[in-house]
């Protein structure tokens, strides 16, 4: 029998009260009833979403939810981030998503980043224990990398530096994820890491985003979204109908878990879970 997988839902933090509303009052409650391990909010390029992300998984927490703030140096020095880090043990939390983080836009090169396995060290030297940390792999490889083989070279020097698992960038090539898994496995890399999907639900922004960030998406998913035009309503069912089987292939498979890109929103992530029987 196939083990059931993790399942862990990712949010952004809301621009707007009302958006921080429906996140917590309405969003959150949902997707709770499909038991996930956990929560996680993402962190602003250079922390510009600093007090956004700490607010909505104060609030979160405050319920009982387990739920990881991601974080990142950004342009902080390290009193700041330890600062944050004591206010996130003092409200309960006990895991983070640990990042280099990317440039904000607009700052050219004017920011020195810090790299993710730096990031991890220092979680280690200033809480111990106390916090599970996950951290990004890349199953198509990090745009920025000098070679598939430093990509994963730099994944294991994060895990040893003391991060307890990984989540991938999201992906629609099954293939590429399980032959990552099995050149990580060759390169001495035996913590989990678990499958980041991002539902499709609106495709032209998916399109530009994926450019960026080096995820592919296949020629054949292209062309018959392309093909959809305006209809939103088939663009829908062809993305659900898509990443239902990718999810269903890595459950198979033995993925170790599944991390939703849920984009703030219930119901593509409910009705693949719902489609998958979990
Ligand atoms: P790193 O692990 O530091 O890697 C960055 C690049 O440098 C890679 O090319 C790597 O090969 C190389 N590298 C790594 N370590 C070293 C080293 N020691 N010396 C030299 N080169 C090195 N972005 C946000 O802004 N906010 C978020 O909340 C956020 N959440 C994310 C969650 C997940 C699950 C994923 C997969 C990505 C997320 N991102 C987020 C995007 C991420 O910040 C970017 O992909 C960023 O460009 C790299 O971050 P990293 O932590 O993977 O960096």
């Amino acid at each position: 029998m196939v083990a059931k997988p993790r399942i862990s839902f990712e949010y952004f933090p809301p621009k707007t009260e009302a958006g921080r509303e429906k996140l917590l009052n309405e969003t959150t409650p949902a997707l709770n009833e499909l038991n996930p391990e956990f929560f996680s909010v993402t962190y602003g390029a250079g922390g510009t979403t600093r007090d956004t992300t700490l607010g909505v998984v104060s609030a979160i927490g405050a319920t009982g939810i387990d739920v990881a703030p991601h974080l990142s140096f950004g342009g902080d020095d390290e009193e700041t981030v330890a600062a944050l880090l004591e206010t996130y043990r003092e409200r309960g939390i006990k895991r983070l998503v640990a990042l280099r983080g990317d440039m904000p836009s607009g700052m050219g090169a004017a920011m020195q980043l810090v790299h993710a396995n730096d990031l991890v060290g220092f979680i280690r030297e200033r809480t111990g224990d106390h916090f599970e940390i996950e951290v990004a792999a890349y199953p198509e490889i990090h745009p920025e990398s000098r070679s598939y083989d430093s990509d994963i070279q730099f994944l294991r020097k994060k895990l040893d530096a003391g991060a307890n698992s990984a989540i991938t960038q999201y992906f629609y090539n099954v293939e590429a994820y399980f032959y990552y898994l099995d050149q990580c496995a060759a390169a001495g890399i035996d913590k989990p890491i678990y499958a980041g999907i991002m539902p499709i639900t609106n495709y032209q922004n998916l399109a530009r985003f994926s450019r960026n960030c080096g995820a592919e998406i296949p020629r054949w998913i292209c062309q018959r979204m392309e093909s959809y035009g305006d209809d939103l309503d088939s663009v829908r069912k062809f993305g659900l109908e898509v990443v239902t089987q990718l999810c269903q292939t890595l459950i198979d498979s033995g993925a170790p878990g599944i991390h939703f890109y849920t984009m703030n929103q219930v119901e593509p992530t409910r009705e693949i879970y719902n489609n998958l029987g979990l």
